[in-house]
């Protein structure tokens, strides 16, 4: 790589959604040196493994650097960019004008930029027609967005990261926090230095690094998580841990969901049989919470990634509801993200069944507001197919042209085999990626080389609302261009007006004059949203170069600076048209599929310390390999002499969906009748080692994420 300039640069991480700030610069030696940003709020200078190595990440080998077409003989050839947009943009206008704009689709990810991530959605919303457009963060994310939006009517995050260092008691549930978001883990360890009383309890099936810090873990049964909070709620409401004051002056739903609460979770030792976990534990948690004041409350994927997510989120956000436990410094629920910029797609409308700016494409109001707007020629005017039923949909021959852009479906997805077949039916399917070989660009007609981290321009935004800029500190390799502006090169070619801007800096000004427009002004009731980034407009490239990090909202001040805000919810008002928040009834239910004979274990997939995603960037990394070099099994060491599998050898494991090989290790804190398989590796690395085709892919009915941490599997030595 060769750098821009030889002056360090300050740029954020491309990994999790803690976000942390970077300083890139060039060694003597034509190497990348990173530290951690002393000045980013969210890491003040610390960086974990994975950050610290992005300078072994950069280098060009496998990267996709010229656009390629698959001929009639099967094999991909480099084309000129024209030639290679021309065929994207004519065949994607062909098959609109024959099936309709519904035949199309976008399916997008957390790892592309906030401008990126507008781009794609003006096109397909507001161009083309279609809501079309999903991303990975439906993956991840989703059901926090789908709790969010129920609870408070908008998809806010009222936490940031001081609150986990003011609170008195942190909870992570399902967030094995040590190892996926390191930094915020760190931030946590450091309160336990200098405050001894402040508690950490692990809500986690598995016994994970996170524990090691924990005064208590409760070790759940997976996808009882409803059970569990729902008990907390019945206990909490009936022990005088109510603050009625706020819940009378600022929610509406107690009563309706708190009989659900107690129709099934009223006796604390009925919970802790369904939950299994011990009754004088359980007890403990419930009267800790009760007692403290300060409490956090964080969850992640193992909340999220449920065929009950959304009811997840609802019960433990109804237990701070209940509480009046949010909106003030120290405490309230706290939805850890996983990607970079999960944050950032949502609020330019990155899923299916959202618009740009926290507008919600089934309200009239915010479709007319986002037309307005953009003055676009038409406008979807119904939900998207999310990711999974996207992809069935191609395989069912409706979807006919794909374009994905920076992710991997082929490994990601859940019944990932059924992912090849949609791909090998689909017409046409463009890849916009940094790198050639992977599992999902071996079915592409057409790529195009994207920029990666180091090269791209924009913003993300992390799990606290902070929006950071990622900046460019090395040259374009190739014929490499930036995601904004393939998209737009594609839209203009479709004859589509809108698209014609000089740089990131101009797409963001338009992202944030979207924010504000009509935010509240023409019906205060039903337009108001609380993500304004008045504050940002009206930026030139200077100013956005010297953009800081800052916390949406953000206000515009009398003297023309910005303001930032650290708490969303301090002014208790919240995005429902009568500024209530929402307790929601969360009937429990378990997980859809259960184990069975056949299938007599529970597969649960999550992330190692080490690894990002399919390991396209981590997997270049010497440093990073050699914590745990090839994919792995973790089962508990009964099971595997009950199913005949030895720690060392190689096992399959099988669901009804399909199945994966693997070496079989014990000491991942696996309970008996469950298997720990990690995400990361895929039939690059090895054959048959994508997990994603064993995942069963029931969604959660309100946010369509699907149920990675619960699918019935087999074992047998291989
Ligand atoms: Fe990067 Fe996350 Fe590590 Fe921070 S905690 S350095 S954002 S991977």
């Amino acid at each position: 790589p060769i750098a821009i300039a030889v002056a360090t640069t300050q740029t954020t991480c491309p990994y999790c959604g803690v976000g942390c700030g970077v300083s890139a610069s060039m060694k003597d030696d034509g190497n990348i040196a990173v530290k951690g940003d002393e000045l980013h709020p969210a890491n003040k200078g610390r960086l974990c493994v994975k950050g610290s190595a992005l300078g072994e990440t950069v280098d060009l080998d496998g990267r996709l650097l010229h656009p390629k077409m698959r001929g009639a003989d099967g094999q991909m050839r480099r084309v000129a960019w024209n030639d290679a947009l021309d065929a994207v943009a004519s065949k994607f206008s062909s098959i609109i004008a024959e099936h309709g704009p519904d035949a199309v689709a976008l399916y997008v990810s957390g790892q592309l930029l906030t401008e990126d991530y507008y781009i794609a959605n003006k096109l397909m919303k507001g161009y083309v027609g279609s809501a079309n457009i999903d991303t990975n963060s439906r993956l991840c994310m989703s059901s926090a967005v789908a709790g969010h939006k129920r609870a408070f009517g908008e998809d806010l995050v009222p936490v940031c990261y001081e609150d986990l260092e003011l609170a008195d008691m942190v909870v992570l549930v399902g967030s094995n926090a040590a190892w996926c978001h390191p930094i915020l883990f760190q931030r946590i360890a450091k309160i336990k230095e200098t405050r001894p009383h402040a508690r950490l309890v692990v809500i986690d099936p598995r016994r994970t690094a996170t524990c090691e810090l924990a005064d208590l873990h409760l070790p759940v049964k997976a996808g009882t998580d409803v059970w569990l909070f729902n008990g907390l709620m019945s206990y909490l409401a009936h022990r005088g841990a109510r603050d009625n004051a706020f819940i009378d002056a600022h929610t509406n739903g107690l009563n309706e969901a708190l009989a659900v609460a107690d129709a099934d979770c009223a006796d604390p030792a009925t919970v802790a049989r369904i939950c299994k976990v011990d009754l004088e534990d359980l007890l403990a948690f419930y009267q800790a919470f009760a007692e403290t004041e300060k409490v956090v409350t964080g969850f992640s994927m193992g909340v999220n990634q449920s065929s009950a997510g959304t009811d997840k989120v609802n019960s433990i956000i109804n237990c701070h509801l209940l509480t009046g436990r949010i909106g003030k410094p120290g405490m309230g629920p706290f939805s850890i993200t996983g990607q970079p910029n999960a944050m950032g797609g949502r609020e330019v409308g990155g899923l299916a069944n959202m618009l740009a700016a926290h507008m919600d494409l089934d309200n009239a109001l915010h479709r007319d507001i986002v037309q307005g707007f953009w003055a676009s020629p038409r406008m979807a005017d119904k939900v998207g197919l999310k990711a999974v039923d996207l992809f069935r949909e191609i395989e069912a021959g409706r979807v006919k042209a794909v374009w994905v852009m920076a992710t991997n479906p082929m490994v990601s997805l859940p019944d990932a085999d059924l992912v090849q077949r949609a791909l090998q039916r689909c017409e046409l399917v463009v890849s916009s990626d940094v790198i050639e070989q992977t599992d999902t660009n071996a079915f592409a007609h057409v790529l195009l080389p994207a920029l990666a981290w180091g090269e791209k321009d924009g913003t993300v935004t992390n799990s606290e609302r902070r929006i950071s800029r990622q900046r460019a500190f090395l040259t374009a390799p190739g014929e490499a261009r930036a995601d904004w502006r393939i998209i737009c090169d594609v839209a203009q070619r479709m004859g589509f007006n809108g698209f014609d801007f000089d740089g990131p800096h101009q797409i963001f000004d338009e992202h944030a004059r979207l924010s504000a427009h009509r935010n509240g002004d023409a019906d205060p009731t039903k337009a108001r949203r609380v993500l304004n980034l008045s504050g940002l407009t009206g930026m030139d490239k200077k100013g956005y170069d010297a953009m800081q990090p800052i916390q949406w909202p953000v206000q515009l001040l009398s003297d023309g600076s910005a303001a930032g805000t650290a708490r969303v919810l301090e002014d208790l008002r919240f995005t429902h048209a009568d500024g209530r928040a929402r307790f929601v009834p969360t009937a429990p239910r378990g997980p859809a599929n259960l184990a069975c004979e056949e299938f007599p274990l529970v597969l649960n997939t999550g992330r190692v310390r080490d690894h990002w995603h399919t390991m396209t960037r981590t997997g270049k990394s010497a440093t990073l390999a050699s914590h745990i070099p090839e994919a792995f099994i973790d089962i508990h060491p009964q099971d595997a002499l009950l199913y005949g599998v030895r720690e060392g050898g190689l096992a399959r494991v099988s669901s009804r969906w399909g199945a994966m090989v693997a070496r079989v290790q014990h000491g991942g804190g696996i309970p008996r009748g469950s298997v720990f398989v990690p995400i990361h590796w895929n039939n690059q690395s090895a054959s048959d080692a994508r997990v994603g085709a064993l995942v069963n892919p029931v969604v959660d009915p309100v946010s369509g994420e699907p149920e990675f941490k619960h699918t019935p599997v087999a074992i047998e030595e291989f």
